[in-house]
């Protein structure tokens, strides 16, 4: 520690509530000091009411860039100078920037990290036919990044919760911001034909939502009957590590089986990318913290 802290040391930093058990500060802090970067990054509990105060404070102490979990990445993205078109349209951001002069630019990785995670498994998006389960803070990230990314179509599902309608808005949000997609749709979770029907016309199969997450870990959000072999499924669930869904999919020979861990981690790179402007030494941080 002597040794790595300075008086130039950069520091970086991650808040939110609670942040006591994020992965975060092992990943970037090993990083910085695998590429030699003299910076050190340190998780901060701050509830809701007090992010405001936290950005004045980040401002003052010239701290280089941070990350923000729950629940403070909607009125994050409300409280910085400029947004990645991205974050944008999601409303919210994971990763912000701070300029010398204290300029703050909001991003959101979530989205670039998990379609990162489908290509280092083969798997593409552009052209492709996509079917998204959810439309909570993961899979709304996904959505808007797959449209960026020239997905033709993306068929969202999700229950008539609480999350419905937001999936309603994003849907509109994406249909102006990305005119070139051939439909994007909103659709209930609930009509099992219509859903079974859509993913066999679909090339990539993605669940957002909590379901197959302990401890709704024996649920699968779709039938494992609707599953076929040119489909490539993949989960944002990493806990447990391998999900009933993705167990399934590699049972019935789906093309990938692509689990939700490999989504923390590129987030997590794609974060470090925009501090550092660095590539993250991401297959050994998968290798030493993750496997
Ligand atoms: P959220 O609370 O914002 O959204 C929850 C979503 O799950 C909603 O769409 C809701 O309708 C749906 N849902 C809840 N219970 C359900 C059920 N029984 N059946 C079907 N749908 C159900 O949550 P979030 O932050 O978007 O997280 C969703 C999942 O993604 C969590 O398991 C989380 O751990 C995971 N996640 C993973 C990463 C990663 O890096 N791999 C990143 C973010 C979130």
């Amino acid at each position: 520690m002597e040794e790595r802290i300075t008086g130039h040391t950069k520091l970086y930093a991650l808040i939110g509530s609670p942040v006591g058990h994020s992965g975060s500060p092992a990943m970037q802090n090993y990083s910085f000091a695998k590429l030699g970067i003299d910076a050190a990054y340190l998780a901060f509990d701050v509830p809701l009411e007090k992010t405001k105060e936290a950005l004045d404070a980040f401002r003052t102490l010239h701290v280089g860039g941070f990350n923000v979990t729950m629940p403070c990445k909607t009125a994050v993205a409300q409280l910085v100078d400029r947004l990645s078109p991205a974050a944008e349209m999601v409303g919210a951001c994971n990763t912000v920037v701070v300029e010398e002069d204290g300029t703050m630019t909001g991003h959101i990785t979530d989205g670039v990290g998990f379609i990162r995670n489908l290509r280092e498994h083969g798997v593409e998006v552009k052209d492709q036919r996509i079917v998204l389960l959810g439309t909570g803070g993961a899979a709304t990230a996904i959505a808007v990044q797959a449209a960026l990314d020239g997905a033709s179509e993306i068929a969202i599902f999700n229950l008539r919760d609480e999350f419905y309608e937001n999936g309603e808005k994003t849907v509109e949000k994406i249909r102006k911001a990305v005119p070139s997609i051939r439909s994007i749709t909103m659709n209930d979770l609930d009509d099992k034909e219509k859903l079974c029907e859509m993913i066999a016309k679909s090339d990539i199969l993605i669940n957002g939502t909590k379901a197959g997450m302990s401890p709704l870990d024996n649920i699968m959000p779709v039938s494992e009957e609707c599953l076929h072999p040119e489909l490539a499924v993949a989960d944002v669930v990493y806990n447990p590590r391998e999900t009933l869904l993705v167990r399934t999919a590699k049972e019935k020979g789906c093309r990938a089986a692509i689990g939700g861990i490999g989504m923390l981690l590129w987030q997590g790179a794609a974060a470090f990318e925009l501090f550092t402007g660095k590539e993250m030494p991401a297959q050994e941080v998968m290798e030493k913290f993750f496997e």
